[in-house]
């Protein structure tokens, strides 16, 4: 008898802690299901939109404090007048981008509709009209300099695109030493162009340095490339960091 009364006790704060992880599970599954998605929006509830099409305000010249002189037209932006950052510092984030590439048929290479979507200041993932040329390194959906999209997945130029994008920060030590490279997966129009890329260096200059936290960077080269609805949900900083397969090992 001496055990029984433990033993109850126990199967009753058993069962307690049980019912209390189901409520606890039910009600967090409730809120964040409910938070989410209340109705058919396009954008989670919890996305912060840095672009809603009306106006630049969550926007600065690159490097500046100053207010971008991007042209605001119909619900899009489009470059004029340098490059632009985001005001507030991200660091690592899903990230949804749409834009509009125009026809320049006498351009070839680089100089025909290049523009570009920068995270943390650092890793240029390429916009450029690549439509029905073989990826490379330097073409539409590139880590530039660094990896080619496994496949091309571009629109004809004039047609609204997109990335989606899974962007992991690099992490360093105490001491600033980087013990984790950035590390991307990507959509272009709805097909997966990176599988958890690594990303080793800056992409425009090699040797520079990396941090954490920076800036979303979109890219004037010169080109009247438009953008619309950007929206960021931003992840937690810590992560599991997947090991790599490596082909015949
Ligand atoms: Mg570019």
């Amino acid at each position: 008898m001496a055990t029984m009364i433990p033993l109850r006790h126990a199967r009753r704060v058993a069962l307690s802690t049980f019912l209390a992880s189901l409520i606890v599970l039910g009600c967090s599954l409730t809120v964040f299901a409910a938070d989410l998605f209340k109705g058919n929006e396009a954008i989670p509830s919890d996305a912060i939109v840095i672009f809603d099409g009306k106006d630049l305000s969550q926007w600065v010249r690159n490097g500046t404090d100053q207010t971008p002189k991007w042209i605001i037209k119909d619900g899009y932006m489009q470059v004029r007048g340098g490059s632009i950052q985001t005001k507030q510092e991200f660091s690592s984030y899903q990230l949804h981008v749409e834009f509009w590439l125009p026809l320049m048929a006498d351009m070839k290479g680089q100089d025909r509709a290049n523009s570009g979507i920068f995270m943390n200041d650092a890793y240029e993932v390429q916009v450029l009209d690549s439509y029905g040329i073989e990826p490379e390194a330097h073409r539409c959906g590139a880590i530039y300099s660094i990896t080619a999209p496994t496949v091309n997945a571009s629109r004809p130029p004039e047609q609204w695109q997109s990335f989606d994008m899974l962007f992991y920060a690099p992490k360093f030590d105490d001491k600033g030493s980087k013990t984790a490279n950035a590390r991307i997966s990507m959509m272009q129009n709805g097909v997966w162009i990176h599988n958890d890329v690594e990303i080793p260096n800056p992409t425009a200059c090699h040797k520079c340095p990396e941090k954490a936290t920076g800036h979303i960077i979109v890219q004037d080269h010169g080109n009247p490339i438009r953008y619309r609805n950007i929206w960021i949900r931003p992840l937690a900083a810590d992560y599991v960091t997947l090991a790599q397969p490596t082909a015949g090992k």
